[in-house]
C-alpha cells in the first residue's frame, strides 16, 4: 500500500540546506499497526507530512496505492489525501463552533455524502469510539481524551485506506493516552491500517511494528507477536 524508496528531504534555511530524512525505505501493507518512535527532532513529523502527502521528499519514490505520489501535481494530492488518509493530530484540530457530530459530519460534507447518510455515519463512528451521549456537545465541553476520540471518528468516518497519527497521545494524560491506544487496538483488530507517531515508549509498545528514526535515519525497524 505504501512504498518509500531512498527518500531524502532537506529544508532551505537561508543559505543552508539542512538535510532532515537521510535514505529512507519503508514499506507497509495493508492492515499493519506501525508506530515510528525517535527523539525529538529526529524527522518524524518530516517523514509523517511525507507520508501524508502534506509535504514533498527532496528525492526518492513514494507509491501509494499505485499512484506515484512525486509526480502528481497539487489537485491530485489533494484527491490522494481526502480519499485515502484519515489525518489524527497532537492538537485534535476540532472546529470550535461545531459540535462532535458536526465535526465529525464534516469530511463526508466534502465527500458529497447525502446529509441523512452524513448523519447516519458519523453517529455510527462516534458510538464506536464511545461517544454515543456526547454528540450533542462542543469541544470545550469535552475532556482531551474525548476531543481526540472525536479527531479519531472523524478520521475514520471516511473509510480511508490508513490512519496517519502524529503525537495522538501527546497532549494527553497517560489514562486517556492508553484509552486512545485501546481504540487504536481495537480498529486495528477490525482491519483498520494504522500508522502513528511518538517519542514514548510506552505508546509504541502497543504496536506489532515499531520503526526508530534517529538523526532522520531508520536505526530499526522491528516487528514482534504480541501473545
Ligand atoms: P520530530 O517530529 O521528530 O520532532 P521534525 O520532523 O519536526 O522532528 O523536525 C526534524 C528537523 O527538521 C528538526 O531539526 C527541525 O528543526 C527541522 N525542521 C522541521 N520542519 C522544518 C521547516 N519547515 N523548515 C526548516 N526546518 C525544519
Ligand atoms: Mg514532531
Amino acid at each position: 500500500m505504501i512504498s518509500l524508496k531512498n527518500i531524502f528531504k532537506s529544508y532551505i534555511q537561508g543559505d543552508l540546506d539542512v538535510p532532515v530524512l537521510h535514505d529512507i525505505n519503508i514499506e507497509i501493507n495493508r492492515g499493519e499497526f506501525v508506530s515510528i518512535m525517535g527523539p525529538s527532532g529526529s524527522g518524524k513529523s518530516t517523514l509523517m507530512n511525507i507520508i501524508g502527502c502534506i509535504d514533498r521528499p527532496t528525492s526518492g519514490e513514494y507509491v501509494l496505492n499505485g499512484f506515484n505520489i512525486l509526480e502528481s501535481n497539487e489537485k491530485k494530492l489533494s484527491m490522494i489525501r481526502n480519499q485515502f488518509i484519515g489525518f489524527v493530530f497532537q492538537h485534535f484540530h476540532l472546529l470550535p463552533r461545531l459540535n462532535a457530530l458536526e465535526n465529525v459530519e464534516l469530511p463526508l460534507i466534502y465527500g458529497g455524502i447525502s446529509k441523512k447518510e452524513r448523519r447516519k455515519r458519523a453517529q455510527e463512528v462516534l458510538a464506536k469510539v464511545g461517544l454515543a451521549d456526547r454528540m450533542d456537545h462542543l469541544p470545550n465541553q469535552l475532556s482531551g481524551g474525548q476531543k481526540q476520540r472525536v479527531a479519531i471518528a472523524r478520521a475514520i468516518a471516511t473509510n480511508p485506506s490508513f490512519i496517519l497519527a502524529d503525537e495522538p497521545t501527546g497532549a494527553l494524560d497517560s489514562k486517556s493516552g492508553e484509552q486512545i491506544m485501546n481504540i487504536f487496538t481495537q480498529l486495528n483488530k477490525e482491519g483498520t491500517t494504522i500508522i502513528m507517531v511518538t517519542h514514548e515508549e510506552e505508546v509504541a509498545a502497543y504496536t506489532p511494528r515499531c520503526i526508530l528514526l534517529r538523526d532522520g535515519r531508520i536505526t530499526s525497524d522491528m516487528k514482534r507477536v504480541f501473545t
